[in-house]
């Protein structure tokens, strides 16, 4: 789908917003976009804005300030317990808000199997840390195979106790979802997911198939969500997303 073009200047800015920040939606994007139309909430978060390229002084290549609490590649280990391990810095879509967005899809910031090796070893070697968040990117983007492998290594790191996800994929493209149910995932560790969903209308049928398949899996599914204006700024939008995912056993965080 390409974005909305209204006039010969917003063309050709929308092009170089393009070629600024890559453009993907899916398959099940593209259908909610065509019925909700390309000013929806919906639409805004994925659709090229012009307003991208005002690039403010402000903005920083590290906006969270990960850089300083990373001692190896892929890890941030920003409190004593919990760390996060960045497994890929691909997506299946782009959200235009995204803070990551300048490292996605970037060989700088992608993991070899040396840089994986040397991530893990930092998490066997450091026993105070029981929460391992898996992020990226979006690392249900990862093989049925790799996934297996990385649950596989962690499962056997005794002081992990919580594997956590934050995924996107559920939302914007259940169609691509692996099959966590066919993983040998460890029983003696809490499993988490953090969906991030922001609008009502990203709830679809695909998406709730997702999440049951994840609950079987034995995972326990929480959500977040970013504030965006003109999408969930509103007490209404967050109003109706918060019931729609309590009513199915899934909870806002
Ligand atoms: S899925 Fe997450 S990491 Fe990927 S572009 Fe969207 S907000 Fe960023």
């Amino acid at each position: 789908m390409k974005a909305s073009k209204t006039s010969a200047t917003n063309e050709h800015s929308i092009s170089e917003v393009e070629s600024r920040f890559a453009y993907r939606v899916s398959t099940e994007l593209e259908t909610i976009i065509a019925r909700t139309g390309k000013t929806s909430p919906v639409a805004r978060q994925y659709l090229p804005d012009i307003r991208e390229l005002d690039i403010i002084e402000a903005e920083t290549s590290d906006p969270i300030g990960d850089h300083p609490h990373s001692p190896v590649k892929g890890i941030v280990h920003r409190y004593d317990h919990r760390a996060l391990l960045k497994i890929t810095n691909v997506c299946a879509v782009n959200c235009r808000f995204c803070f990551r967005k300048d490292m996605l899809g970037t060989a700088d910031e992608s993991l070899d199997s040396k840089d994986l090796q040397a991530a893990l070893d930092y998490l066997r070697a450091h026993t105070e840390i029981n929460e391992v968040i898996l992020t990226g990117g979006d690392p249900l983007v990862l093989s049925q195979r790799r996934l297996a492998a990385l649950f596989e290594t962690l499962s056997a790191i005794d002081h992990i106790d919580i594997i956590r996800i934050h995924t996107r994929l559920p939302v914007a493209a259940p169609s691509k979802m692996p099959d966590l149910t066919a993983l040998n995932l460890p029983e003696d560790k809490a499993l988490f997911i953090v969906l991030h969903i922001n609008h009502a209308d990203e709830i679809t049928d695909g998406m709730k198939n997702a999440c049951k398949a994840l609950k079987t899996a034995g995972f326990t599914i929480l959500t977040q969500s970013v504030l965006l204006k003109g999408v969930n700024n509103t007490h209404e939008a967050l109003h109706n997303l918060f019931t729609a995912l309590i009513k199915m056993g899934v909870k806002p965080y």
